[in-house]
């Protein structure tokens, strides 16, 4: 049998392409996969074409004598406030108290490991920039409040019980919280002091912000550069530095595209975050604003 010319067939699974992919310009089928592969495929050309853009802007816009020492991606946060309401608080009681009732301790293995580092100013500084993104997993968490935090808490108050610690776990609930996300996630970070969070929130560092503590930790004075990306779009970038962060502008590159635009879900997958989401960890959120 004659083979099929090389620009009919699906770059990923070598099917015949249809008429109607044929028409769209496109090189890859219709199947769900090979249409994942080609969304990946795109944002990580735009990723790259955007890494050589942003390290150029940077350098010009902020007149640096060095280009940053990384470049790290953010996923998109842009945080809604809404009000901690008596169904949350009362909802948050009960889950406190069924805590207590129960003796429940969250199981650490399910979580992921800590790798926050705090010498270094730049963190803090990145996820201000990020605006706390991993503290949604605080929600379905429970904010990692287990029979340990609440211990804790009453082992420094020798004269109170596990009931006044419920309590004041409840008191520390703001009166604004990130809608979806945490309740204890405010405009500005975490509502609790860090003594009380639970540890994961306190010890959580993202793929970037691990990448962020290994240059700083190489080179205390690094500037790395951070792009929050999403959907095939730069939201916003900035300089970080020890001592102060830079927003630069940046467009996304268009690129020559053999493909359809990706799903938001497509693009979603690409996120390196996504992929530890059964692992749910948190960031404490002392972020610099
Ligand atoms: S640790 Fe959390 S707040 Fe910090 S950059 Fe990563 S996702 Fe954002
Ligand atoms: S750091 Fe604070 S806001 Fe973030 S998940 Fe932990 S308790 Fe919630
Ligand atoms: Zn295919």
């Amino acid at each position: 049998m004659k083979a099929a010319p090389a620009n009919t067939v699906c770059r990923h699974c070598g099917a015949v392409l249809d008429a109607l992919a044929r028409r769209r310009g496109v090189d890859f089928c219709g199947a769900a996969r090979c249409r994942h592969q080609a969304a990946q495929a795109h944002t990580a050309g735009l990723k790259q074409a955007l890494s050589t853009a942003a390290l150029a802007a940077a350098r010009s816009q902020l007149q640096l004598q060095e280009a940053p020492a990384a470049l790290v991606w953010l996923q998109h946060c842009e945080p809604q406030m809404i009000a901690v309401d008596d169904d949350d608080r009362d909802r948050h009681r009960s889950y406190l108290e069924s805590v207590v009732a129960d003796g429940m301790v969250i199981d650490r293995s399910r979580l992921a490991a800590s790798t926050a580092d705090d010498k270094h100013p730049q963190g803090a500084r990145l996820c201000a920039q990020c605006r706390g993104r991993c503290c949604e997993h605080g929600a379905g968490w429970r904010a990692f409040i287990d029979l340990t935090v609440l211990s804790r808490w009453q082992q420094e108050h020798p004269a109170c019980s596990l009931a006044d610690a419920v309590d004041a776990y409840v008191t520390m609930l703001p009166a604004e919280h990130v809608r979806g996300a945490c309740l204890y996630q405010t405009a500005t970070g975490c509502a609790m002091p860090r003594e009380r969070r639970a540890d994961i929130c306190n010890g959580f560092a993202c793929e970037a912000l691990q990448q962020v503590q290994h240059v700083a930790e190489s080179v205390p004075a690094s500037a790395v550069l951070a792009i929050t990306f999403h959907r095939d779009q730069v939201e916003r970038a900035a300089v970080i530095e020890a001592d102060a962060t830079h927003a630069i502008a940046l467009e996304t590159p268009t690129r020559t595209r053999t493909m359809s635009r990706p799903t938001p879900n497509h693009a979603m997958q690409t996120d390196a975050l996504s992929a530890k989401l059964p692992q749910a960890p948190s960031r404490a959120a002392d972020r610099e604003r």
